[in-house]
């Protein structure tokens, strides 16, 4: 499975990562004329509000629709920079179009619906817009590339991947747990599309933030983006995860960014004696499943069971403890010897049934 790509060409104030910033909504005309600017002020390049706002129950501030749009094109004139907005109908496309937006998201929920997404990718037909799709609210790799399949299918090549986390019924720490192997995952399977992270709808708290931006940039992500309002406090929406354009300089400017490139020398080394390392591993295992086979046929001849549960609780807890004390989760290496433990099952059964 292929995705027909162009670069996204967005411009970045930072070494590697672009940064989009803006207020969850668009409130007010001065609301967002000055965020804007002190956005602007601070050095960023890309806008985002939302226009129409999902929310999960009526009642809610739903946004103002095409009335605020004139107001992201002032900041375009004003400001210069490029101006992002959520699309979740084909009439939001066609009018975020006119009005000049430049990069259109596809919201969580609506990426969770492949009506939808097939009916917002048939509007995008024919047209050069930027998108980028948000995953799925709930953790489903295949329905978040399959939305990302099908506005590709529409010939946008501009394309990119938003990584929001994913809600789940019991609340913790993050409002949307991060879930950090899903997007990895997407990477490893299409390398060439960029990720943005939204710390923002991650965490759901602004204290929160600085440290999504870090791991995001640690894994390699090409991007964030971040909610931000000139008052916070007072948001029409998601009022305790937004920051000011200060925070965010900050934020931004305590980043780190790691060099992602795969052919330092130091690397490459250190990949070797992994490699080897991994060589010995696979000898040692196989090793271990003849002396398991051989211990197959004694319990054959003999008439005993395969799994003996005393010994195999041995196995697990005196393994365990002692990865604990090699500073390896007591969780981690259980799970390993339980799937060694599984294959040495089967290659005895095998044996028995012989
Ligand atoms: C948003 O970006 O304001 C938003 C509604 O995000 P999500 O679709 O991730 O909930
Ligand atoms: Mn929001």
């Amino acid at each position: 499975m292929e995705l027909n790509l162009t670069p996204l060409n967005l411009p970045s104030d930072q070494e590697r990562a672009f940064i989009i910033a803006g207020p969850c909504s668009a409130e007010t005309e001065e609301q967002v004329m000055t965020t804007a600017k002190q956005l602007a002020g601070k050095g960023c390049h890309i806008f985002r509000a939302g226009v129409w706002k999902p929310r999960t129950k009526p009642g809610g501030f739903e946004g103002h629709g095409e009335p605020a749009l004139p107001w992201l094109a002032n900041v375009k004139k004003e400001t210069g920079m490029l101006i992002a907005t959520e699309v979740a109908t084909p009439k939001h496309v066609e009018l975020a179009l006119k009005y000049g937006v430049d990069i259109l998201w596809v919201g969580a929920r609506t990426t969770a619906n492949p009506f939808a997404v097939q009916e917002l990718a048939d509007a995008l037909k024919g047209t050069d817009a930027t998108v980028l799709v948000k995953n799925p609210v709930n953790p489903d790799l295949e329905l978040w590339i399959g939305a990302l399949l099908r506005i590709n299918g529409a010939g946008i090549q501009k394309l990119g991947a938003i990584h929001r986390g994913f809600s789940s019924y019991e609340k913790k720490l993050y409002r949307n747990e991060p879930m950090w192997q899903i997007p990895i995952e997407l990477k490893r399977r299409l390398p060439q599309l960029p990720i943005v992270c939204d710390p923002s709808h991650i965490s759901g708290r602004r204290d929160l933030i600085a440290s999504l931006c870090q791991q995001a940039m640690d894994l390699g992500f090409d991007g964030l983006i971040v909610e931000s309002h000139c008052d916070p406090d007072n948001a029409w929406s998601d009022a305790s995860q937004q920051v000011t354009p200060e925070v965010l300089d900050f934020i931004v400017s305590r980043l780190i960014f790691r060099d992602t490139s795969e052919h330092t020398d130091r690397l490459k080394d250190l990949r070797q004696e992994i490699d080897e390392l991994d060589n010995e591993l696979i000898d040692l295992l196989a090793k271990r499943m003849k002396i398991c086979r051989s211990i197959g046929e004694y319990k054959k001849e003999s008439g005993m069971t395969i799994v003996q549960t005393r010994r195999y609780s041995e196995i697990l807890d005196k393994r365990g403890a002692q990865g604990s004390l090699l500073g390896i989760d007591t969780h981690c290496i259980k799970n390993i010897f339980e799937h060694i433990h599984e294959e040495s099952v089967r290659q005895q059964m095998e044996i028995i049934n012989k």
